[in-house]
């Protein structure tokens, strides 16, 4: 990229509230616990307002036991009326309602929950996770619940890496493992690329040491997924990890 290219886009980090939980959930073998950011970002361009992840669902914010069932005995969530990112997107100036494309890592609840208060944007998803999605048997092993996601938003499926506006400005980068369809993006910004890694990497250790999380989808394509951000990275990229405590603070300071 040089000085008289410069970039459409502009992206903002929007705080969904927090998670603790046991560290091995996040670094299998590791004890005690972690406080982790639920994060999402708004990307604007010329052509249209992106939301990447969406998330908790916004009744997380009043009762989060009745909403999330089993998942609230795993993780204390901290969710205030300000942390839905309905809340966030007016905080900074975007209409929920105005959102043009809701791309989402993957389906679990703390990345998709906030479709619900997205009505009128496509929804971006691989196929491969969709279609997870619509397998009972997958549904359940991965932890998916149908009602953060079962909306009726228009669906654009995407297979593998996808530009989403044909200028390299905004790019689906598949990186499965985590979940049956998982995937990163790539967004061009003036200081360089960046990558919203979601969950297929949740912490900087988890890809400067490949240390995994205590469950994972397919350890063999998590860690293939590793290997390509890690090269994304060599090539310049900074990697945005998907819950990660202190990139966090960097990022919302
Ligand atoms: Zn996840």
């Amino acid at each position: 990229m040089t000085a008289t290219n410069s970039s459409p886009v502009r992206l903002t980090p929007l705080g969904c509230g927090w998670l603790t939980g046991a560290t091995r959930l996040f670094l299998r073998g590791v004890e005690g616990s972690i406080r982790v950011p639920v994060p999402a970002y708004r990307i604007e361009h010329p052509k249209g307002t992106i939301l990447f992840d969406a998330g908790m669902h916004p009744d997380v914010a009043t009762d989060p036991v009745a909403r999330l069932g089993p998942i609230a005995k795993v993780f204390a969530v901290e969710m205030g009326l300000g942390d839905r990112v309905s809340a966030r997107l007016e905080a900074h100036g975007s209409d929920p309602d105005r959102v043009d494309l809701v791309i989402v890592s993957h389906l679990h609840f703390d990345h998709a929950g906030g479709l619900a208060s997205i009505p009128n944007a496509d929804l971006m998803i691989q196929r491969r996770e969709w279609e997870a999605a619509e397998d009972p048997d997958l549904a359940q092993r991965n932890g998916y619940l149908r009602e953060d996601f079962d909306h009726g938003h228009r669906l654009r499926l995407v297979d593998g890496e996808h530009d989403v506006f044909g200028d390299g400005s905004v790019v689906c980068i598949p990186t499965h493992g985590h979940t049956p369809g998982h995937q990163s993006l790539r967004v061009r910004l003036d200081t360089g690329d960046v990558i919203l890694a979601g969950d297929a990497c949740y912490l900087h250790k988890t890809l400067a040491d490949r240390h995994l999380p205590s469950v994972v989808h397919d350890e063999a394509e998590m860690l293939a997924s590793l290997d390509r951000l890690d090269a994304l990275q060599q090539g310049g990229a900074q990697i945005y990890f998907g819950h990660d405590p202190e990139l966090w603070q960097s990022l919302i300071s």
